[in-house]
């Protein structure tokens, strides 16, 4: 940590709280000042005083290209000089919507907004409406983003702050949220068996990513899928991170499972605020302004956003090695941890090592953590020039862009860091 980066954060906490505009970023978890960052190129993350790093945060998620793809930035340069926002339809619009379908072509339609939490919020309150019933169903140590209803023992920044839950949210926001634990199908019958015709939907990211990596066990998301049609409700796959990601077609593509919704945000927008929710015309039509579930934005669709979107999803589109590709560079890392004795999970190109002994399949797992280790395992990395999320709760992302040379320096830096 630079004195630059070190007076940067002083002053940002002056008028900023904690000096940071997203709670993880302050890196209160290991014990370190942020790095304040001045630029960012292919796999790599330039701060203000001059040190270069190896990027496995990604801008946790979305940058699966790499940092500033030069596509991506020709596209949105030209996007700009077109005007930065209109709050009316463009054609472009379109163009990504369809792009998206094309992931999930079980889906009809899209809706484009601003922020993971949006397309989440909102995709909650469309299974509401469409099922005329209240309650929902979220897992343990799963995020979904910061609105009310949903800060209840979720992972992400929530869990690395070991505060489960948000103050500043009434009760009554969160008294139709039913909580189950992930990977245990006993705890999301009991809640179907006690709440009778009353759940609206089922939320879950289909692979947990938010309480470090933690796989679906086989079988677990067939469950989901049966227990929620049986029952008349909504299985929602939160694919904010999976999308795009495990493979063109996210999780549902991965595991050959279709859910009733999906939303997406990070990878969707190529880096600039956009996220997304779909479904079959049936239920998006409950939407305003065709139907009487309101959601709206200034900003949705924003040219600029969805200029970056398409040209993002287009790499990806034609060209799937690309998944081949970053899924085996995190295999190299998954057996570089392993081989140390780390636990380690993986799936595609996400991955968490775990500081604790045995498996890790479950978020009671996951509290088992040595964070102290974790810490000093994240101190380390740094100094040895490897970015990695500052908390045990977030995973690594791999991107196209991570060479060869960063796979052997990587290794390296976790050698000398275990
Ligand atoms: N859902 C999941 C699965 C996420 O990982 C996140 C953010 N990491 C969100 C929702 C919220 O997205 P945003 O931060 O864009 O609001």
């Amino acid at each position: 940590m630079g004195n630059k980066s070190e007076t940067l954060f002083d002053d940002a906490k002056t008028v900023i709280p904690g000096g940071v505009n997203s709670p993880v970023r302050a890196f209160r978890a290991v014990d370190r000042n942020p790095l304040f960052i001045n630029h960012a190129k292919g796999s790599h993350i330039f701060d203000e005083d001059g040190g270069e790093y190896i990027d496995y945060v990604c801008s946790w998620g979305p940058m699966i290209l790499g940092h500033a793809y030069q596509p991506v930035i020709d596209a949105v340069k030209a996007a700009c000089e077109n005007g930065l926002s209109y709050g009316a339809p463009t054609e472009k619009e379109t163009v990504l919507a369809k792009l998206i379908l094309e992931a999930v072509p079980f889906m009809d339609k899209v809706r484009l907004v601003n922020s993971g939490t949006e397309a989440v919020m909102s995709a909650i309150r469309v299974a509401r409406g469409y099922t005329k019933r209240d309650k929902i169903i979220k897992f343990r140590g799963n995020y979904h983003g910061h609105s009310d209803g949903l800060l209840v023992t979720a992972g992400s920044g929530l869990l690395t702050e070991s505060n489960p839950d948000s103050a500043g949210v009434p009760k009554g926001y969160t008294a139709t949220t039913l909580l189950a634990d992930y990977n245990d199908k006993a705890s999301v019958e009991a809640l179907f068996e006690a709440n009778k015709g009353q759940i609206a939907a089922v939320i879950v990211e289909p692979v947990s990513a938010n309480m470090g990596v933690v796989p679906p066990n086989e079988g677990f998301l067939e469950f989901l899928r049966q227990i929620t049609k049986d029952n008349g409700s909504l299985l929602i796959f939160d694919e904010v991170i999976t999308g795009f990601r495990l493979a063109y077609g996210g999780a549902s593509e991965y595991y050959g499972i279709q859910p009733d919704m999906i939303t997406f945000g990070k990878i969707v927008g190529g880096g600039m605020p956009l996220a997304a929710y779909v479904a079959t015309s049936e239920i998006m039509d409950v939407v305003a302004p065709v139907g009487s579930v309101y959601q709206a934005g200034t900003l949705s669709g924003n040219p600029i956003a969805v200029t970056a979107g398409i040209e993002q999803l287009k790499a990806l589109k034609n060209d799937k090695d690309i998944y081949i590709r970053i899924d085996e560079f995190a295999s190299k890392l998954e057996a570089a941890y392993r081989e140390l004795g780390v636990t380690v999970n993986r799936v595609g190109s996400l991955l968490s090592p775990f500081f604790t002994d045995g498996e890790v399949t479950s978020y009671s797992d996951v509290l088992k953590c040595d964070t102290k280790k974790f810490a000093a395992y994240f101190r380390k990395m740094l100094d040895n020039g490897v970015y990695v999320a500052p908390s045990q709760f977030e995973a690594m992302f791999v991107s196209d862009a991570h060479s060869q040379d960063d796979l052997d320096k990587t290794i390296k830096a976790i050698k000398n860091s275990i």
